[in-house]
């Protein structure tokens, strides 16, 4: 039977791209002529070795990673990093302070996180809103801080960064989970990048951790052992059972980036679909608004709302339920801000992005007001 037709703009786990699960389903059953699945083999096998090892090669392809950092894949989702970012790095300087940019639900609950650890500066004045990054000729950054941390993209309520903060000498740390892949990346500009894998680049279970290589051993002496990145890094991920298949998905899902142009392709295509949406949002007269900030716009999780932002709640479950007839699915908005979310991973197309457009343009002609 084939499957029925599906949008899914869904904000995480997300879509995966049709070809990345064909090739799973492919090889489900028998990785490789082994007889066996990826799900039953053991970490140590060399095949499973190559599986990691083409990960790895694969992801210091296509972001340019530098030599002097290393990449590891963790367990504990993006969530887990909020703990493992202070316990490894917040006691690189005595005093143990970090500076934060709290510019949305994750860097907030990464912040409220480190302060178990430490001293945390929130480095602008607290936002009443999250609809913009705060100027940075208000930041008050701490020059005796371990680092500087901040959220790329926030994945609930679109801000997304499109510069790197210059943090002088401090280092600086980013949560990528929603946006990583979807553009280029300096990584030489960092200390630490990670990403959960559940947004752009594959299914959960799996965090990607990228990190210079001198700041490895420095963790907190309660700092959990499977979180201690120079311990994860020593043995190369494997200190314990990693999570294999996320892994092996991961690969695939790389391997189709790769073969779709690379990062710099997916960059593109990113502010190709979410320009669709914003011109249209623009173009609206007022139907359709989004709380944002011009500048800091997320071009992979665009959230609006019908009418002004206290909203029209009646016509935005009207669009939802129009959308769900459409296939349209995950559209409504995070359960704290309401409203509607296209989230654009990389997976999701131009075209399924058009028939958004599309079915967002025929509404407003159906319901603007005369
Ligand atoms: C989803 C998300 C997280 C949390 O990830 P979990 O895997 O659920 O812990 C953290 N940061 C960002 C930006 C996210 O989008």
């Amino acid at each position: 039977m084939e499957a029925k037709k599906v949008f899914n703009f869904g904000a995480g786990p997300a879509k995966l791209p049709q070809s990345v699960l064909l090739q799973a389903q492919k090889e489900l059953l028998d990785y490789n002529g082994l007889g066996i699945s990826v799900l039953e083999m053991s970490h140590r096998t060399a095949d499973f070795s190559q599986i990691l090892n083409s990960t790895e090669a694969l992801l210091r392809e296509l972001l340019k990673i530098p030599e002097n950092y290393k990449v590891l894949f963790l367990q504990g989702g993006g969530s887990g990093q909020f703990s493992a970012v202070p316990l490894n790095l917040i006691g690189l300087k005595e005093g143990r302070c970090a500076d934060y940019i709290v510019t949305g639900a994750w860097s907030s609950k990464a912040a409220k996180e480190a302060e178990k650890y430490g001293n945390v500066n929130v480095v602008h004045p607290k936002l009443d809103k999250y609809t913009c990054i705060p100027d940075r000729s208000s930041w008050t950054l701490d020059p005796s801080a371990s680092y500087v941390y901040y959220c790329c993209n926030e994945t609930v309520h679109g801000v997304e960064f499109n510069f790197i903060p210059d943090t002088k000498d401090v280092i600086l740390v980013s949560d990528m989970s929603s946006n990583f892949l979807s553009r280029e990346v300096d990584v030489s500009k960092f200390g630490l990048i990670y990403a959960g894998a559940q947004k752009n680049v594959g299914c959960a279970g799996v965090t990607v951790v990228i990190v210079r290589q001198d700041l490895l051993g420095k963790a907190l002496k309660e700092c959990p052992i499977v979180f201690d990145y120079q311990v994860q890094a020593a043995n190369n991920s494997l200190y314990n059972t990693p999570p294999c298949y996320s892994i092996y998905i991961m690969k695939l899902v790389l391997e189709w980036i790769k073969s779709s142009g690379g990062t710099e392709a997916m960059e593109k295509l990113s502010k190709q679909k979410s320009s669709l949406i914003y011109d249209l949002i623009d173009s609206s007269n007022g139907f359709y608004s989004c709380p944002l900030d011009v500048e800091c716009r997320s071009r992979v999780n665009v959230p609006f709302h019908i009418g002004s932002e206290d909203c029209n709640e009646a016509l935005e479950k009207l669009f939802l339920d129009g959308a769900s007839k459409r296939g349209m699915i995950s559209l409504k908005g995070h359960r704290s801000v309401g409203g509607i979310r296209a989230s654009l991973y990389n997976a999701v197309t131009l075209e399924e992005t058009r028939a958004l457009a599309a079915y967002m343009n025929e509404f407003l002609k159906d319901h603007q007001p005369q």
